[in-house]
């Protein structure tokens, strides 16, 4: 008997919606995005209970025809391309034909639909697939789709979303990418009858004066800098933070062709513009826009991913660094005047500020490649390893990453500990110094990211339990940090309304005090509730790394020594913490013959 049949639509749907809607920010993108594919001139979203109950979207779009209504929750049903080829042309944001029905397969969507040129619209009920309701209806011109009760047919689902906190936050990161994109559309966000945004029409950085500007008396948009940079291979365009306007969690945004992406590799580009303007622990705001022809990136990766790989990604990041350095640098000499919304400042430059002025430093070493790839590159002595690290001591050399191939790990070593808490190794060629605390805390943070995000720490329970008490600011912060705080060992239990017992913590924080360590990670948190979830796990591993690290100018056993170095240069990066301090130095025996 044969066994293989065709899963009916509804099934296929559902195991679809699984990767196109996640949570109810992924449903909201998708509903915005075919409203702007739409030509929709103003978008409203509604939401209820974070989106659990209620996301609801309207415009004033093309809107569609009877049996266009009716094909747009078709799997694969899609007016945006025919064939093949036209991937390669994308300018809409959806093609893929997914949406619509991977999201009427997991809630109860309700549509109410409109061309201009219609006399009567249509009315469309969805339950899971099955259509319950098609009828004519007066309606405005244009689409308003409501989706109630996602997941209410996958209970896994619905449970595994996050608290109302987390979700609402998602959703406005979502809303915030699209938004930053098309300045030229008018947006309103509602949660729960709470106007969020009201977003009238108006230039990129009026939108972003709306939509991050907080108080009337200083313009958050004063703080930065336009860059624009037109090469063969890209546009750049957008702004970039003076270097006061760092904080400790900055708004950082990139987006291709009308797409937000998260780019490490180019993020690096644009933290290596501000080298040495920085204090390490502060991050710039930067909104950066890039305009590639189609054909050059590749968007057909998945329909929930970020990530976007650009065919020739290693000539676009000295160009971006080139850029804002460049902006960086005119800054310096020329007051920036800023005409938005009359807030003038006069420019004061005079000819002595201008002899005083630094001109726009742009550092080039010839020969300096910063893709050579790491393998290519056959380090048989331990000193090779630590070219880069001479270089940084002569300032003029652009930085460079230096990675510890692993069979050096095993390279006999006898370290000897230094007062102050340092390790010293001496070699036929020179001496690396390494400052242990600042070791111990890269290793552990390493440690602890990879068991947050695989949800593997490990926790070790308190014989008596320990009382942390929030303040009511505090709250909701920690409420949005449980999740992630349970995923790295911690048991909370709340038992009174701003009382919580905690009743395990992860065994990497040993002795250290519960208490202190969870207060230094809600301090953090709430400087920035907006913070992304990685931010949310980078900061809880740092955190708990510092507290948990050995204390400043502990004397570690040779054996010890050994085991942090070690460790130590396993790593992906060893050379800084992951908040930019030196773990290592390198003294060639050049440098040190220099001294004498
Ligand atoms: P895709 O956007 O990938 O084409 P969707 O499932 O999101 O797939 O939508 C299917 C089709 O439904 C779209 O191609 C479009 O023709 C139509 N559609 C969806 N939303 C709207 C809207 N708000 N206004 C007009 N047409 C829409
Ligand atoms: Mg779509």
């Amino acid at each position: 008997m044969d066994v293989i049949r065709l899963l009916p639509d509804s099934v296929a749907n559902q195991i679809a919606a699984g990767e196109v809607i996640q949570r109810p920010a992924s449903c909201l993108k998708e509903l915005v995005e075919n409203s702007l594919d739409a030509g929709a001139h103003t978008i409203r979203v509604l939401v209820r209970d974070a989106g659990k109950t209620l996301i609801q979207v309207t415009d004033d779009g093309s809107g569609m025809s009877v049996s266009d209504a009716r094909m747009a929750f078709e799997r694969h049903a899609t007016s945006k391309i025919r064939e093949a080829q036209d991937l390669f042309h994308l300018r809409t944001m959806g093609f893929r034909g997914e949406a619509l029905p991977s999201i009427c397969a997991v809630a109860q969507v309700t549509m109410t639909t409109r061309r201009e040129s219609d006399e009567v619209g249509t009315l469309l009920e969805i339950n899971g697939s099955q259509v319950q309701r098609q009828e004519p209806c007066q309606c405005a011109a244009g689409t308003s789709i409501q989706v109630k009760n996602l997941f209410f047919n996958v209970p896994a689902r619905r449970r595994f979303l996050k608290s109302d906190s987390t979700e609402l936050r998602n959703l406005i990161t979502t809303f915030q990418h699209i938004v930053l994109v098309y300045p030229d559309r008018a947006f309103t966000f509602v949660a729960d009858d709470e106007i969020i945004y009201d977003l009238p029409v108006g230039t990129l950085k009026q939108r972003i004066e709306s939509v991050f500007g907080k108080s009337k008396s200083k313009l958050y948009t004063s703080q930065l800098l336009e860059i624009e940079q037109q090469t063969e291979l890209a546009t750049i365009r957008g702004f970039v933070g003076k270097p006061e306007a760092a904080t400790k969690q900055a708004q950082q945004f990139f987006f291709v062709n009308g797409r937000y992406m998260r780019h490490p590799y180019f993020h690096k580009a644009v933290m290596q513009a501000y080298a040495g303007m920085l204090p390490t622990e502060l991050l710039p705001p930067y909104f950066i826009y890039f305009d590639i022809s189609p054909e050059l990136i590749d968007v057909n990766v998945h329909p929930t991913k970020t990530e976007i790989k650009f065919a020739d990604e290693q000539s676009i990041f000295p160009i971006l660094t080139a850029t804002i350095r460049a902006a960086l640098g005119k800054f310096n000499i020329v007051p920036s005047i800023d005409f938005l919304g009359g807030d003038i400042e006069i420019p004061v430059s005079n000819d002595t500020m201008r002899a005083n002025a630094k001109a726009p430093q742009i550092h080039a070493t010839a020969g300096y490649n910063p893709f050579t790839p790491q393998h290519e590159r056959v380090t048989p002595h331990w000193q090779e390893l630590y070219e880069p690290l001479k270089q940084q001591v002569q300032p003029t050399s652009a930085p460079q990453q230096a990675e510890l191939p692993h069979e050096m790990s095993e390279a006999p070593m006898h370290p000897q500990a230094l007062a102050g808490g340092y390790i010293s190794c001496v070699q036929d060629d020179g001496l690396i110094l390494v400052h242990a605390r600042r070791a111990h805390i890269t290793i552990l943070y390493y440690q602890l990211i990879t068991q947050l995000q695989n949800r593997q720490g490990v926790s070790q329970q308190l014989l008596f339990p320990e009382q942390l008490t929030v303040s009511a600011d505090e709250q909701p912060v920690l409420e949005a940090l449980l999740p992630d705080l349970q995923h790295i060992g911690f048991e909370l239990e709340k038992v009174a309304a701003n009382t919580y017992e905690i009743t395990a913590l992860p065994s990497v924080l040993g002795n250290s005090n519960a208490e202190m360590a969870l207060r230094a990670i809600l301090a953090r948190a709430g400087e920035d509730q907006r913070a992304v979830r990685e931010d949310m796990q980078q900061h809880i591993a740092l955190t708990l790394a510092q507290s948990a690290a050995i204390p400043m100018g502990k004397t570690l056993s040779e054996a010890e020594m050994q085991d942090l170095l070690r460790r130590l240069f396993a790593l992906p990066s060893h050379r800084i913490t992951p908040d930019g301090k030196t773990v290592i130095v390198w003294l060639s025996a050049e440098d040190i013959a220099r001294r004498f």
